[in-house]
């Protein structure tokens, strides 16, 4: 029996890094899966790339939408008839230090990680407990919610936020049996972490005791680990996945 044979996963963000190598490690353990992303395009590929016929649908799905996030949770059980796992994923950068930083960026950084995540949260926990399932829900902050990063005083604080929230939520629905926990990755090799210069790639590189960056996939086989039974008493936990960076 695989780690999550019949069960249904929504992974937002689900269609690039992170959440698609989240989905590739879900459908291995046996999950329906239902991807939520913004970008039509990329989402269209990335069930291309995951070829898993009629076990993965795409639902175009902005996060910051309460709407959306609501019809994206709906999907997973009318298309699959149950929603056991919920993996907040879907995130954007707009760095600049604080002076430089326009309102704009703080707002749009803070709805995508950190309203983001609530919306997905509430939807997800209100159909596992409608449904009576004992699911898992997993959000994906950053090892900058721990320790804050120059230049990322937005995003730090949204990271920061979502711990709050995993931990609050958790105390919320643990007498349901819907577990909550955050990972916090550190720096791990997607188009997220690419677009940064090589002078701040290689200044990153000499902090990480591992002395190499992460790859998707290790941060997907954490959130895996989270999603199944094999965290059964882990709620509210945050799980750094850094390489040793920042503890
Ligand atoms: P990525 O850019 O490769 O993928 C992010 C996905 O989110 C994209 O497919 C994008 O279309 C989608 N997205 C963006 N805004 C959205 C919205 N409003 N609604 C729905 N989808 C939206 O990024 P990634 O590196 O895989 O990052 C995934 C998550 O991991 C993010 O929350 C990020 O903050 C976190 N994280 C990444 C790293 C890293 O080093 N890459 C480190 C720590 C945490």
């Amino acid at each position: 029996m695989r780690l999550l044979e019949n069960k249904t996963s929504v992974i937002t963000g689900g269609a690039g890094g992170i959440g698609l190598a989240s989905a590739r490690a879900l459908a291995q353990a046996g999950s329906s899966i239902v991807i939520g992303d913004k970008d039509h395009g990329r989402l269209d590929l990335a069930l291309e790339e995951l070829d898993l016929g009629d076990s993965c649908i795409g639902v175009q799905c902005d996060v910051t939408s309460s709407s959306d996030v609501t019809h994206l949770v709906n999907a997973a059980v009318s298309k699959f008839g149950s929603l056991d796992v919920m993996v907040n994923n879907a995130g954007f950068t707009r760095d600049a230090t604080m002076r430089k930083m326009r309102e704009e960026d703080f707002d749009s950084v803070l709805g995508v990680h950190l309203k983001g995540a609530w919306l997905g949260t509430r939807a997800a926990a209100d159909v596992m407990r409608t449904e009576g399932t004992a699911g898992s829900i997993v959000n994906v902050s950053s090892i900058s919610g721990k320790v804050g990063m120059a230049g990322q005083t937005n995003y730090s604080a949204a990271k920061a936020g979502m711990i709050g929230l995993t931990k609050a939520a958790a105390k919320e629905l643990g007498f349901a049996g819907i577990r909550v926990n955050a990972v916090q990755p550190g720096i791990v090799r997607t188009e997220l972490v690419e677009s940064l210069k090589p002078e701040v790639l290689s200044a990153k590189l000499a902090e990480i005791p591992m002395k190499r960056f992460g790859e998707p996939a290790e941060v997907a086989q954490v959130i895996l680990f989270l999603a199944s039974g094999m965290s059964s008493y882990m709620t509210g936990s945050v799980l750094e996945i850094t390489g040793g960076r920042h503890i």
